[in-house]
């Protein structure tokens, strides 16, 4: 068989190859905690559920249209409108099985032979290889411990050539649980100013998971940007529904029938349960997401705090997600090879941060989405481990 090498040479995900390593020793009887996979421990609410239930039983059973069901999008347009203090009409929002999604069809849209599109580094996997699969070159731009895991947004606008079309930021930001400052967005929105050419994705699916201010820091804040800022975010963080597979992209108007192409070419639509289960969610009732923000908030002083104790182990303060993106030089062992040993001697699950870019190199990600008897119980295997093994 002679295979496409721009798609044989894409890199899985490396947090789920890690969860299937962290099932098979489970199944096999060790006790693994497994604070690799980045997915909230919140259930869905039982409105959103009884949603599900009622659509799986009355239908309609068919087909939606490719860009989601009116009613939904109707509802998400009001509910990014009230999030970014903006104005979004229905017919821009694209319903998607999946946050990651629009990913997709962004770099197939603006990529190709001969593009350049700017991603983050370490940053979340699927934009290198969405940008890879389109063919289009990723440059990656740094994203610094020294700032707090945020960019230096003049620093990105002097990676910007000729080629640039697009450019993807991530805050709050997984791996690192960084958030962009106010400033940083303000310079890189002014700078955009010149080059009104090259488009923005903003993967803002932890919006609601920022602790560092009130202050909404949408890329559709800018109204000058709002032709060419694409908003992806969806419903597996916020509301606990990975498994769902339902997300959304708010998209410029002149893309929309592009994007629909792509949908009726990729996946024709998704299905109706989902999204019904979709618009319960975000009309009904927040006060579970707001009670899980504050326990999120919690656990993450006490982990990181917990982290930073460890031998050989510093780690700066997350913003924002529930990741924790400790810098691990001091214990001498690499990334790969901590991840490694601490799954295989002590039975915690942690994703190597260099599987998010080569400035993760020397980190590791671990998510704090956890019960807090699991986070106790995983520092104290890592603090054995390391005084056993390492340091
Ligand atoms: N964007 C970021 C930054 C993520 O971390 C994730 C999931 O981990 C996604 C997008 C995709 O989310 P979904 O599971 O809805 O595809």
């Amino acid at each position: 068989m002679k295979l496409n090498p721009v798609i044989t040479s894409i890199e899985e995900e490396g947090a789920f190859a890690v969860s299937d390593k962290a099932a098979a020793l489970a199944a096999a009887g060790a006790d693994i905690i497994n604070l690799g996979i980045g997915q909230p421990d919140l259930e869905p609410a039982a409105h959103i559920i009884a949603a599900a239930e009622k659509a799986a039983r009355d239908g309609p059973h068919g087909y939606t249209s490719p860009v989601g069901i009116p009613a939904l999008r109707e509802a998400v347009g009001e509910y990014v409108e009230k999030l970014t203090a903006s104005v979004i009409s229905p017919d821009q929002v694209i319903i998607v099985p999946g946050g990651k999604v629009t990913i997709y069809f962004a770099a197939m849209l603006f990529g190709g032979t001969g593009a350049e599109i700017l991603y983050p580094d370490p940053g979340f996997p699927p934009y290198r290889e969405a940008i890879r699969a389109s063919k289009a070159q990723p440059v990656a731009y740094p994203i610094r411990e020294t700032l707090d895991f945020g960019f230096n947004a003049d620093e990105l606008l002097e990676l910007i050539t000729a080629k640039t079309r697009l450019i993807i930021i991530n805050s709050p930001a997984n791996p690192t649980g960084g958030v962009v400052s106010q400033d940083q967005m303000d310079i890189l929105a002014k700078g955009l100013e010149e080059y009104p050419d090259v488009a923005v994705l903003s993967d803002e699916i932890y919006s609601q998971m920022n602790f560092t201010s009130s202050e909404n820091s949408s890329m559709l804040q800018y109204p000058h940007l709002r032709d060419r800022v694409i908003l992806l975010d969806g419903w597996s963080k916020t509301f606990g529904m990975t498994g769902w597979r339902l997300g959304y992209g708010i998209w410029p108007l002149q893309l929309v029938e592009h994007v629909r192409k792509l949908v009726t070419v990729d996946h024709s639509c998704v299905n109706n349960i989902a999204q019904m289960a979709g618009l319960a969610a975000i009309t009904g009732p927040m006060d579970e997401i707001c009670n899980y923000r504050a326990k999120l908030n919690q656990r993450r002083k006490i982990f990181i705090d917990g982290l930073s104790d460890l031998p050989g182990i510093s780690c700066a303060m997350p913003g924002g997600a529930f990741y924790a993106f400790p810098n691990i030089t001091a214990t001498g062992m690499d990334s790969r090879l901590l991840a490694d040993e601490l799954l295989n001697k002590a039975h915690v699950a942690t994703i190597p941060g260099d599987s998010f870019g080569t400035n993760g190199n020397g980190f590791l990600r671990l998510s704090y989405a956890a019960p807090m008897d699991d986070l106790e119980r995983a520092l104290g295997r890592i603090k054995q481990f390391l005084h056993e093994f390492v340091i």
